[in-house]
């Protein structure tokens, strides 16, 4: 058995290997590396994919989330309300921005933002609400939108982790995760579900308006060129990059199959464990399992960890410390104990490898270990 990974890359390489080689050959050949025709194509087809009106490629997905709240026009002391179980990024460009981070904490389920958390978190400064689709795992947006809706605020879905899950809305619609909100945002860092082979996100949207500001945004603020209407950004996804992206878009849905099989395989595993609880699965979502993530109860969590490290297991903490105790967005607003769902998932939340490539071997093998530990 080959050397078990988080993520495994190099194999999923392997299978579309003369398919990139020849797309990345392409570009070169071309010499378009900026704005070359493989970003619009990509765009394009990204959008059919997704079902919405307008994709714009971009640097990655942080300046995704900050070209969106440029997009949204918001203003020096506007609240942004998040969540504190995430990655730093989107509370980052929030700060950044010279916005106010509002964080609140989450489910217990899901481990998304809670729609009650947030509804008492809203001020008369609130401009805006950022749900993230944490792991896979679709946010409660049908709720977010009516509340959003209600309180006039805009909604910017971190789809960074959730490219390609559906949601089922009340409506009895089948929605791409972030299409819902006014503006998505994603990433194709390597390691996420669609990932390039460098740097690289987008923003969708359904809004003509938007899109088109989000556009000039991500373009120096410029229309024509050399003329500057709006302060801007230089945030591009390089042709190469969309190239590969394009050979990779039609593997999506089997890459978010492979996931899913492997999660099912480890939900069997667990399943009833006095001290492993798994997942949880909406009804009202497709998981596509970014991560595959198990909380543990009334045991050493870092004690299994270091175990599973000793059997060339990798096994991470996504995420250690919740952003409210962060060193650079602890303030006046927060202490300890103020998130308790957010700060015990902290404590006791463990990712298994999970990637399009795992064997019935290997996660035989984890399973296994796993088993073995808690004997
Ligand atoms: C990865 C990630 C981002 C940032 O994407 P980059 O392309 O690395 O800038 C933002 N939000 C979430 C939730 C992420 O997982």
């Amino acid at each position: 058995m080959k050397k078990i990974q988080m993520v495994d890359l190099k194999s999923q390489y392997q299978k579309i290997k003369p398919e990139i080689d020849v797309a990345i050959q392409e570009v070169i050949d071309s010499t378009a590396f900026i704005k070359g025709s493989a970003v619009k194509n990509f765009e394009k087809e990204f959008a059919d994919y997704l079902g919405v009106k307008h994709v714009i490629a971009c640097g990655n997905g942080t300046d995704a989330l900050q070209i969106a709240l440029m997009a949204l026009g918001l203003e020096r002391g506007d609240e942004v309300i998040t969540t504190s179980f995430t990655f730093i990024a989107t509370a980052e460009v929030i700060a950044l921005l010279g916005l106010t981070p509002v964080l609140v904490d989450v489910e217990m389920d899901t481990y998304n933002i809670s729609v009650e958390a947030v509804e008492k978190a809203i001020t008369s400064k609130t401009k805006a609400i950022i749900p993230v689709h944490l792991f896979g795992q679709a946010a409660n947006m049908d709720d977010l939108v009516v509340l959003a809706k209600k309180h006039q605020l805009s909604l910017i879905e971190d789809t960074a982790q959730g490219i390609g899950g559906d949601y089922y809305s009340n409506s009895g619609q089948t929605i791409k995760l972030g299409t819902m909100g006014d503006i998505g945002t994603t990433s194709f860092f390597p390691s996420k579900n669609l990932g390039c082979y460098g740097d690289g996100g987008a923003l969708f949207t359904n809004n003509d308006e938007i899109a088109h500001k989000i556009r000039i945004i991500a373009n120096h603020g410029m229309e024509t060129r050399y003329y500057h209407d709006l302060v801007g950004v230089n945030s591009r996804l390089d042709s190469i990059q969309a190239a590969i992206l394009r050979v990779k878009l039609p593997h999506l849905d089997e890459y978010s199959n492979a996931r899913r099989k492997a999660a099912h395989y480890y939900d069997q595993a667990f399943l009833n464990h006095p001290n492993i609880k798994i997942p949880y699965r909406s009804k009202k979502s497709k998981h596509i399992f970014h991560q595959y993530t198990l909380l543990i109860k009334d045991a050493n969590r870092d004690e299994l960890r270091e175990y599973l490290g000793i059997k060339n297991i990798p096994a991470m903490i996504y995420y250690p410390v919740p952003l409210h105790l962060q060193k650079a967005y602890l303030n006046e607003r927060y202490v300890d104990g103020d998130f308790p769902v957010t700060e015990y998932l902290a404590s006791n939340v463990l990712s298994l490898p999970m990637h399009t490539e795992l064997t019935d071997i290997e996660l035989s093998y984890i399973k296994e270990a796993i088993l073995a530990f808690f004997k």
